[in-house]
């Protein structure tokens, strides 16, 4: 198993790519309902990425199971990967917010856009990536799923307004861009 999840990750990506498609989001200071959430946004998820066969040119992870990403540990500790150690009647989790968090990020990689959406909107605060613009944004893969950017982590989501999301898939697949630049005119 373990060589053919390799496969599925290493060959076609670079690895320059392969790290701007999961890697930990730089922190910086969020305003998020709860605690957990904030574990969600910061999250290192290198380690599911080696262990588990995600197909990065798909949108939508469905082979992927829930207990795949979060296994049961037999060693009495959380499945989380919290470090604290069940006690009484929990067998899996030992918060709520333990299973929360796993749920979301499970989410996230698993393509489910509720999950991406409010992930991605919080910590890009809302603006556009490219001109700041606020209104009609539109959550993009900065490497795009057809170049390898599916069943991505956070970091290769960017929040981009209609305009400039128009521009960008034209540029990512080589499309003709429907005005032809004009040249700008210099006043002397
Ligand atoms: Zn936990
Ligand atoms: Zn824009």
């Amino acid at each position: 198993m373990q060589e053919e999840q390799k496969q599925v990750l290493t060959p076609e990506i670079p690895e320059r790519q392969e790290r701007l498609v999961f890697f930990a989001l730089p922190f910086k200071k969020l305003k998020l309902k709860y605690p957990w959430q904030n574990r969600v946004i910061f999250f290192d998820p290198t380690e599911i990425y080696r262990r588990l066969p995600i197909n990065l040119y798909q949108r939508l992870q469905t082979h992927m199971a829930f207990k795949d990403m979060f296994p049961d540990r037999k060693d009495g500790f959380c499945s989380c990967g919290c470090g604290e150690p069940l006690s009484g009647r929990r067998r899996r989790w030992v918060s709520d917010d333990c299973s929360k968090f796993a749920l979301a990020v499970w989410g996230i990689i698993d393509g489910q856009v509720g999950h991406i959406e409010y992930y991605v909107a919080k910590y890009n605060q809302r603006v556009c990536a490219i001109c700041r613009a606020r209104r009609d944004l539109k959550v993009d893969h900065i490497v795009p799923v057809k170049h390898g950017g599916g069943g991505c982590w956070l970091s290769n989501f960017q929040l981009l307004c209609h305009t400039c999301h128009v521009s960008k898939t034209n540029k990512d697949f080589g499309w003709k861009q429907k005005k032809a630049e004009k040249p700008i005119k210099v006043k002397t």
